[in-house]
C-alpha cells in the first residue's frame, strides 16, 4: 500500500453520499491511490420519493431501501452516528456502538452529505406530539399509528370526542412530501375503512394544512390547482392559508385559533440545517447551509467538500440547486469527479444541472408532473411517475421486488397488519455478572446507571497502577459524571456481586438534570465528593511511593 494514499471520508449515507462513493468507486480503478470510507447511521440508503408509499404498504416495508455494503462493495462502511468533526486534526468523531469506545476516522478529504433535519423547536407541543417523515423508520411509525387509530376506533363507542380525535389525520406542509403523504394516507384509510364494521367511512377526515394560497409552490399554479381539485375530490380537506401552530395529544392547533381534534399528525415542516453544520467553524448561509464554490468546495479550503441538503450550491445562472434528489445525484458526480482531480492533478468541473422537472405523486393513479417545460397530469403523470422512479431505483433485484408489488395492489386489498415497534427504548433494565466491566475508563459517555441490587467496584488506573475508588450498592448511581463534564470515562466500574440496573441514555440523562432542579443539586454535590474523594486517594496513593 502507498504511504501518501489518499483518505476520502464521506459523511452521511443520503442521495449526496452515497453516489459520491459509487461515483468515486467507478474512478478507482485499479491505481488504490486513494481510499473510501462512509459514514451513516443507517446501514441502508433510503430512496425518499417512494418513502409515502410505504404508509399505505403499496410497497413492501423495505422496498425503498438498499444496503450500503451492496452498493458500495470498495467502500469501507461505519454504521455510526456522527458527533463531531475535527476539522484542525483532520478527524471525524462516532458515537460509541456496543461498547463505548471513542473512535476518530481521519480525513485527507471530507465530504459533507449529511442531509438537514426535522426540527419543530418553536412551535408548542409539536415535537412532542407531531411525526416527521423523512426517513424508513418515521414512515413505519406512522403506519403503524394510523392502524392503531383505525383499531381503537372501531370499538370506541362510550366517546365520540376520541372517536373523531382517532379518526382525524392532519398533515402539515404542502409541498410535494406533505401533499405526497396526504395522498397516499387518505387512499389507505378509505381503502382499509370497509374492514373496520365498527367505521363509517364519512367519520373519516384527512385535512392538509398549508401555510400558502395553494399547495405545491414547486410547480406552476395551474398543476397545483389540479391536485387541490384531485384531492378535494377524493376526500382530503385543505386548510390553504393556515399554518400549524401548536399541537397536543388530542389536536392541532392553527395559527387563528382553529383547533383540529386530531390522534395523527404529521409534520412535513420545517427543515433545519443539521446540528453537526450548524457547529463547524465554516461559512454558512443565514439558513445554516455550507456555502460552496462551483467546484463543490467549503469556502476557504481545499480539502472539504459539501453537497445535497446541508449545501448552498450556486448554479450557472446565478441561482442555487434546489434540495433534491436529482440534483444531490448530479452534485455528487461534480464532486467525486473534482475530488479525484485534486488528488491526480487535473482541473476541475464546475457543477452545472438546471434540472430535468418535477413530479408528485397524488395516489389513485394519478400525478402532476413538469418535466422539459411540459405540463403533465393525471394517469399519464402517474405512469410517467411510476416508470422513472422505478428506474432511478438502485439495482434491478429492487425494481422487481416494487414492480411485483405495484402489480400485486392492483389486485389485492392492501395489507392491515400493524408493527408494534418496539425494541431499542431509551431507559432500559440491564443484568451484569461478577467480573463484567460496565464501562471502561477512557470510554465515552453514553448512559448512566442506577443500582436495583448488586454491587460493583470504581477502579482507576494510573501510570498502570490499579486505585479501587469504592464500593457501590442498590440506590447508588454512577456514569453520571461523564456525561455532565461531557468528558471520557475517569475510572472503570466492574460489577462485583451479579447487578440489576436501570440505565438511561445521555439525552433522557440530560433533560432530567436540566430540569429536575433538585436531582441536579444532588448530582453536583455527588460529583463533589466524588471528586474529592478522588485526589484524597491519589495523594495517599502518591504519599505511600
Ligand atoms: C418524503 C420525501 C419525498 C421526497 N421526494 C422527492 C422526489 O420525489 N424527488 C426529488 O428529487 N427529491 C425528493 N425528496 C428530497 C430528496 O430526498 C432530498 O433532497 C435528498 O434526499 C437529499 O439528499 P442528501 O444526501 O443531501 O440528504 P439525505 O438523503 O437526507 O441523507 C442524509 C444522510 O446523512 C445521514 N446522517 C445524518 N446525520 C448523521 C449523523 N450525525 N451521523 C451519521 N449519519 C448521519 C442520514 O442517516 C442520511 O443517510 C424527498 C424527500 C422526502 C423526505
Amino acid at each position: 500500500m502507498s504511504t501518501d494514499r489518499k483518505r476520502v471520508v464521506i459523511l452521511g449515507g443520503g442521495f449526496a453520499g452515497v453516489y459520491t462513493a459509487q461515483y468515486l468507486e467507478r474512478q478507482l480503478g485499479r491505481s488504490g491511490d486513494f481510499e473510501v470510507a462512509l459514514v451513516s447511521r443507517e446501514n441502508y440508503f433510503v430512496f425518499q420519493p417512494m418513502l409515502p408509499e410505504v404508509i399505505s404498504g403499496t410497497i413492501g416495508l423495505t422496498d425503498t431501501v438498499s444496503p450500503l455494503r451492496r452498493l458500495l462493495p470498495r467502500t469501507e462502511i461505519h454504521v455510526r452516528d456522527v458527533e463531531s468533526i475535527d476539522l484542525e486534526r483532520k478527524a471525524v468523531m462516532t458515537a460509541p456502538g456496543f461498547r463505548p469506545h471513542s473512535h476518530a476516522i481521519a480525513f485527507d478529504h471530507l465530504v459533507i452529505a449529511l442531509g438537514n433535519v426535522t426540527d419543530f423547536r418553536g412551535l408548542r407541543g409539536v415535537p412532542e406530539h407531531a411525526l416527521p417523515f423523512k426517513n424508513l423508520a418515521d414512515a413505519l411509525v406512522l403506519r403503524s399509528r394510523v392502524i392503531r387509530a383505525l383499531e381503537e376506533a372501531a370499538i370506541e363507542t362510550d366517546d365520540p370526542e376520541l372517536r373523531r380525535q382517532l379518526l382525524t389525520f392532519v398533515i402539515a406542509g404542502g409541498g410535494f412530501s406533505g401533499v405526497e403523504v396526504a395522498a397516499e394516507l387518505n387512499d389507505f384509510v378509505r381503502r382499509v375503512a370497509r374492514n373496520y364494521r365498527g367505521i363509517d367511512p364519512q367519520e373519516i377526515r384527512v385535512v392538509l394544512v398549508h401555510s400558502q394560497g395553494r399547495i405545491l409552490p414547486e410547480v406552476s399554479e395551474k398543476l397545483a390547482l389540479f391536485a387541490q381539485r384531485i384531492l378535494r375530490r377524493r376526500g382530503v380537506e385543505l386548510r390553504l392559508d393556515a399554518r400549524l401552530e401548536a399541537a397536543t395529544g388530542e389536536e392541532a392547533v392553527l395559527a387563528g385559533g382553529e383547533r383540529i381534534p386530531t390522534r395523527t399528525l404529521v409534520s412535513t415542516v420545517p427543515s433545519s440545517p443539521h446540528p453537526l453544520v450548524e457547529m463547524l467553524g465554516l461559512p454558512k448561509t443565514k439558513n445554516g447551509r455550507l456555502i460552496v464554490d462551483g467546484h463543490l468546495r467549503v469556502e476557504g479550503r481545499d480539502d472539504v467538500w459539501a453537497l445535497g441538503d446541508c449545501a448552498q450550491i450556486p448554479t450557472p445562472d446565478g441561482g442555487v440547486a434546489p434540495p433534491t434528489a436529482q440534483h444531490a445525484i448530479r452534485e455528487a458526480r461534480t464532486a467525486a469527479h473534482n475530488i479525484v482531480a485534486t488528488v491526480r492533478g487535473g482541473s476541475l468541473r464546475t457543477f452545472e444541472f438546471g434540472g430535468l422537472g418535477k413530479m408528485g405523486s397524488l395516489g389513485h393513479r394519478s400525478a402532476v408532473a413538469e418535466i422539459f417545460g411540459f405540463n403533465v397530469s393525471g394517469f399519464l403523470a402517474w405512469w410517467m411517475w411510476r416508470t422513472i422512479y422505478l428506474m432511478k431505483l438502485p439495482g434491478w433485484g429492487r425494481r422487481l421486488k416494487v414492480a411485483t408489488s405495484w402489480t400485486l395492489d392492483l389486485l389485492l386489498p392492501p395489507d392491515l397488519v400493524e408493527l408494534k415497534l418496539s425494541g431499542s427504548i431509551g431507559v432500559a433494565q440491564e443484568h451484569f455478572e461478577p467480573g463484567q466491566e460496565i464501562f471502561h475508563q477512557g470510554d465515552l459517555g453514553d448512559r448512566m446507571y442506577i443500582i436495583l441490587s448488586g454491587g460493583a467496584e470504581v477502579l482507576q488506573n494510573e501510570n498502570g497502577r490499579e486505585r479501587r475508588l469504592a464500593e457501590i450498592g442498590p440506590g447508588e448511581y454512577f456514569g453520571e459524571m461523564a456525561l455532565l463534564q461531557q468528558t471520557t470515562r475517569g475510572a472503570t466500574v466492574r460489577c462485583t456481586d451479579a447487578m440489576n440496573a436501570l440505565s438511561l441514555p445521555k439525552r433522557e440523562f440530560g433533560v432530567l438534570a436540566a430540569h429536575v432542579p433538585e436531582l441536579r443539586k444532588s448530582l453536583d454535590e455527588v460529583i463533589e465528593r466524588r471528586t474529592r474523594a478522588n485526589r484524597a486517594g491519589r495523594l495517599v496513593a502518591d504519599n505511600s511511593k
